[in-house]
Formats: structure tokens, C-alpha cells, sequence
């Protein structure tokens, strides 16, 4: 594949990051309805801490589908670490301060949140099949792996006081775990270029569509887990790729919680060969880079 233009733009995110508003395009961002009630769009989840809003961008039936994969996303694989970390919640009374834990013999206790290491999970992915030249029905998500995210510390610290035996429950969810890479990716690329026609890619796996979606077509990763950004937050950024022939490519590149050891995540959001919307998506990339240097 040749590599004409492979330009970033994004940002890190501090651990509290700015809210930030992208203007409504009129339109569902998932399916395209217009003429139909329009909800606001956390771009990456309220529950994970997202605060960047893309107004009135989710048709009801859209916004019912992203929920529940959201939901599951966030209470099954992060529900501990959000909670011991204090992520946003819109059920704030409901706060827990302590843990109920699990021996491997049964045994169950209460310990502190504060002292829980609270681990969760993250997967590695390998490159996205679409950027390997594979057909979509190609499915590689088999060979990813789960990464388990703690503090070396905290878990230290925990065993040495509370015994090596102490159960951890984590729950697989591969399906959700890459639609939710897959909404955010397409969530910020439509609320930079969503006024510009492109083909969407990511939609059928947001959606569900397809009966059993190739989950490694548009969503991919990097094997290797990247260090620690300091009081980094969330990261974003969005590429465009310039492959033969004369296709531009539209990548949302994803790293979350960068303060812990996490992966880089790509989803390939978009697809065009208009050379209208090429040059009209190029620009855009080439201000923000102004901005982002001025
Ligand atoms: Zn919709």
C-alpha cells in the first residue's frame, strides 16, 4: 500500500479534560436519518470520563443500539476501576467506598475501594484488515489478546496485606469491547468531516448490521502496549491514508486512560475517492495543523 499523506491531528487529554462541543450536522451520524428526533452524542462515553459533545448526532434507534454495548463496555470491563477511580457516573448516589472481595476457598470480606487494585482489561489488536488488504469477511479478532491493566503497586501492596488468594472476576467481551472502539473512532471523525460525503465504513459493526460482523475489518491496534503519559487522559487523533488507487482512507486513532500502560487502537472510519471531498478533507487537516504549531 502506498503512503502518499499520513497526517495526525488530535489531542491528549488531560485526566479532567475541557468539554468541548462539535456542532450538529443536521443528521444521524450512524444512519443518516434526518427528520427525526436528534440526541446529543458523547463522543467517547460519560462513563468513561469523555466530556466532547457532538450535538443532536444520535437518532433514537441508534442511541438504543450504542447503549447497551456501552453500557456492558464500561460496567462489565472498567465497573471497579471507574468506580475506585471516581469516573463519572449518572448514578453518583450509588457510590460504593468499599468492596466486597472473593477467596479462591469462598471466603468473602469487605476491603477499602482505595486499597482494591480494581483491575480491568484491555485487548490487543493487531492492524486493522482493511489496512492489510484483507476482504471483509475475514475475520483475525482470534488472535487478539487480553491485557490485563493494573497498578504494579496497588496490587503489591494489596497481596502482601490481604493473602495471594483473592479472586478477580473479569468478563471477556471482544464484540463490545471493538464496537465501542469502533463508535468512538466514527463519533470523532464525524464531528470533524461530517459535512464532507465519505463512505462510511465502521457503521455496519456499530449498528450490528451484518449477522456476524468481522470485527477485525475496520478495527485494529498496536501489538505493543505503550508506556505510561503521566496525567494524560484520553488520546485521540484522526489520520488520512492516500492508497492506490487514489483512495483516502479516514483513521480515528484511540488510546484511552494513556496514564496507565494501554494499547493504540485504529478504526477505519472512512473511504473516499471524490477528489472533491479528498481535497476538501486534506485542508482541513492541513489548518488544524497550523492551529495545533500557531
Ligand atoms: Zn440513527
Amino acid at each position: 500500500m502506498k503512503e502518499a499523506t499520513d497526517k495526525i491531528f488530535g489531542e491528549i487529554q488531560p485526566f479532567n479534560p475541557k468539554k468541548v462541543t462539535f456542532p450538529s450536522i443536521g443528521k444521524c451520524i450512524y444512519c443518516d436519518a434526518s427528520n427525526v428526533t436528534l440526541t446529543d452524542e458523547h463522543i467517547i462515553p460519560l462513563s468513561m470520563g469523555g466530556v466532547q459533545i457532538m450535538e443532536k448526532a444520535s437518532c433514537e434507534a441508534c442511541c438504543k443500539i450504542i447503549n447497551k454495548f456501552e453500557t456492558k463496555f464500561a460496567k462489565e470491563i472498567f465497573g471497579t476501576f471507574r468506580e475506585k477511580h471516581r469516573f463519572p457516573s449518572r448514578h453518583r448516589k450509588n457510590r460504593q467506598n468499599e468492596i466486597e472481595v472473593t477467596k479462591v476457598n469462598g471466603d468473602k470480606f469487605v476491603v477499602p475501594l482505595s486499597e482494591f487494585p480494581a483491575p480491568t482489561y484491555m485487548i490487543k489488536m493487531a492492524t486493522a484488515g482493511i489496512l492489510n488488504g484483507m476482504p471483509p469477511s475475514v475475520d483475525t479478532s482470534f488472535l487478539w489478546q487480553f491485557v490485563v491493566i493494573t497498578n504494579d503497586k496497588e496490587l503489591d501492596d494489596f497481596t502482601k496485606k490481604y493473602g495471594q488468594d483473592v479472586t478477580y472476576k473479569l468478563r471477556f467481551l471482544i464484540k463490545e469491547f471493538a464496537q465501542t472502539m469502533a463508535k468512538i473512532g466514527h463519533a470523532y471523525v464525524m464531528a470533524n468531516f461530517g459535512n464532507i460525503e465519505f463512505e462510511k465504513l465502521s457503521t455496519d459493526l456499530i449498528l450490528g448490521k451484518t449477522e456476524n460482523p468481522s470485527l477485525s475489518y475496520v478495527v485494529g491496534g498496536s501489538w505493543e502496549i505503550l508506556p505510561p503519559i503521566p496525567n494524560a487522559g484520553h488520546i485521540w487523533g484522526i489520520r488520512v491514508l492516500l492508497t492506490n488507487p487514489d483512495t483516502l482512507l479516514i483513521i480515528a486513532d484511540i488510546r484511552l486512560m494513556a496514564a496507565s500502560s494501554t494499547p493504540n487502537y485504529h478504526v477505519v472510519v472512512g473511504r473516499t475517492r471524490d477528489k472533491n471531498a479528498i481535497q476538501k478533507i486534506i485542508q482541513i487537516c492541513r489548518d488544524s495543523e497550523l492551529n495545533s504549531t500557531a
